[in-house]
């Protein structure tokens, strides 16, 4: 491609709404605009780097038997009424009627619409195993779409669907995608992992995320300092604090005049965190639920959610759902004699002994609370893990770390097939449910997380793979003829040999012809300047500061030598 006649708005300024740096370069180096919040348009280099890794997910699907299939992105509501989705997907699902007032949507997911092809095509153990797939455009009403198309409100989506005869078919089909996602992310050059994750809406019971380590993740990880122990924050666990053997002590009414938070608290008292029990009141779905954890701990609201189970909306009470569940001013909440329809308590405080506790009485807190004698609920784990605590495998210390999701591989089991009889023929005569998994990738996300990882201060570092181009032909000044006729046969000769190969003929200075191959990360230049009179030009390689003088002649070698220390091979 000839720069000169190439759609490649860069921009020199980092545009102010941006904040992360993949989001800036994306926009910098002209891959994609804002049209709304979280709605992007594509432009070619971006949708080149997009293909590219579109590219990597169907080669390795496919080498695991997958087949690509491509559904409707709009869906009428009867499939998600079906399966009970239809009122549990809440506002991020965009709802629409057609006009004869009939319900649609933009799908936000796809395990509906594959049940459905499967339940009318398939019905005998003889044509299972079956996994497809589609590469698709999702549409998702975020509550907070951010940071470009890490997070936007229409994105592509690769989905897979399995369907298998029973668990040990699911478990390896599982297996086979985990080893795809380690291969494609591989591919894309994320340094990432698999972590085990909440199963949220969507519901099965196993399932992992692989995570990209980043600052600017969304996710808070769990990873264990001494074994492989990996978990997404919403379901990591660690060891309880010994329980106590302490003996109860009589209850005790303490005036706390203005003494709200745990911090006050600890002055008051003259006492540690965990001496103290905190209740945070929460409305879910309307029903008001209480959670206690000991002082030093947070809430884990998934873990909450789940024990409810099924839960659209889950937010924090208002003051006057506090005031009235507890007949006392915020900040003076308890779990004894609390008026809520939920009340779960954490492990490590049904375990402690004598803990300070709200007195749901304004300007009162309990001394010497215990749990069973003053007080009782749901005990589980509800809390977070914090940094420190101790692995439940391996009992080493954890370590939290910020990453973006980029894939998240589900066995669902039978919940769907079950909900809308996506059954089949088994060997012994018996109509069965198909045991089914479910297995996504962001695709966006998944090039913004390259760029997370691979940039510099110019600008993006595009590993050979994914690259909208590999090779960019710098001619110094376009108006001497021996660097612009010399610099066309290289791009000739590079386009015939099956490079992607970028000519730079704008009329520009050289040193802004630089700056923008770095910006838009191509991994490859060669520039043809004053040395072509001895035959011979500049290479460079984006990821490294030295340059090669090398004789024209040698540029094919130079550049398939690259491509072998990629694994890759040019055409
Ligand atoms: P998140 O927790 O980030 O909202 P999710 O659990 O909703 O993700 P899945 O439903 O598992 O995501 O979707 C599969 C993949 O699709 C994710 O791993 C991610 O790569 C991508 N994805 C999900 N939501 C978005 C979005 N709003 N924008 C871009 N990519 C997304
Ligand atoms: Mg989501």
């Amino acid at each position: 491609m000839r720069m000169s006649r190439m759609f490649m708005p860069t921009l020199r300024e980092v545009p102010a709404d941006a904040v992360i740096k993949s989001h800036q370069l994306m926009l910098r180096a002209g891959m994609i605009r804002k049209m709304a919040s979280g709605v992007y348009n594509q432009l070619p280099m971006g949708i080149r780097v997009f293909n590219k890794v579109q590219k990597i997910i169907r080669e390795e699907l496919d080498k695991k038997g997958c087949q690509e299939i491509l559904c409707s992105a709009l869906i009428p509501a009867e499939l998600w009424k079906e399966s009970g989705r239809w009122d549990v997907m809440g506002d991020e699902m965009i709802r629409l009627k057609d006009r004869n007032e009939r319900d649609f949507c933009l799908g936000p997911t796809h395990e509906e619409v594959f049940s459905d092809i499967i339940r009318q095509e398939i019905n005998s153990y003889k044509q299972l195993p079956l996994n497809l797939y589609q590469i698709q455009v999702k549409y998702r009403d975020e509550r907070r779409p951010r940071f470009g198309v890490m997070r936007g409100r229409s994105f592509t989506m690769k989905d897979a669907y399995s369907f298998d005869i029973d668990e040990a078919g699911l478990d390896k089909s599982y297996q086979d995608m985990y080893e795809a996602y380690t291969n494609i992310f591989n591919r894309c050059k994320l340094e990432h992992s698999a972590v085990q994750a909440d199963t949220g809406a969507i519901g099965g019971s196993v399932s992992a995320e692989f995570m990209v380590k980043s600052e600017v993740g969304e996710d808070e990880i769990v990873f264990c300092s001494g074994c492989n122990y990996a978990a997404n924050m919403e379901k990591a666990v660690s060891v309880n604090a010994p329980s106590s053997n302490e003996e109860m002590k009589e209850l005790k009414e303490v005036h706390t005049e203005n003494v709200h938070t745990i911090e006050e608290l600890e002055e008051f008292f003259n006492l540690k965190k965990e001496n103290f029990a905190k209740t945070l009141i929460y409305v879910a779905d309307k029903k008001t639920v209480a959670v206690v954890v000991k002082g030093n701990r947070e809430v884990n609201e998934t873990k909450v959610a789940n024990a409810i189970g099924s839960v659209v909306e889950f937010e924090l009470a208002n003051e006057t759902t506090i005031k009235k569940v507890t007949d006392a001013e915020v900040g003076f909440a308890g779990p004894k004699g609390i008026k809520t329809d939920y009340l779960f308590i954490d492990r490590e405080v049904a375990e402690a002994r004598n803990l300070i506790i709200g007195a749901n009485k304004t300007n009162y807190h309990l001394e010497n609370a215990n749990y069973g004698r003053d007080f009782e609920g749901v005990v589980g784990d509800f809390r977070n893990v914090t940094e420190g605590d101790f692995c439940v495998e391996c009992g080493k210390p954890l370590e939290i770390a910020r990453g973006v999701e980029v894939g998240h591989i589900f066995k669902l089991g039978t919940k769907y097939s079950e909900a809308m009889n996506v059954n089949f023929i088994d060997k012994d005569g018996k109509s069965k449910p198909m045991v089914m998994g479910c297995y996504g990738i962001g695709v966006e996300r998944t090039a913004a997380a390259i760029v997370e990882q691979h940039s510099d201060e110019n600008g993006i570092i595009w590993p050979l793979e994914v690259a909208p181009y590999h090779v960019v032909v710098v001619p110094v000044n376009i108006k001497k003829e021996d660097h612009m006729e010399n610099a066309e046969k290289i791009y000739k000769r590079l386009q015939d040999m099956g490079v992607e190969v970028l000519l730079d003929d704008r009329d520009e200075r050289a040193g802004v012809k630089f700056k923008d191959s770095e910006l838009i990360g191509i991994p490859m230049r060669i520039t043809v300047g004053k040395d072509i009179i001895d035959n011979k030009v500049e290479f460079k390689l984006r990821r490294l500061e030295e340059k090669e003088i090398i004789s024209v002649d040698e540029i094919e070698d130079r550049i398939i030598k690259e491509f072998k220390e990629n694994n890759l091979s040019i055409r």
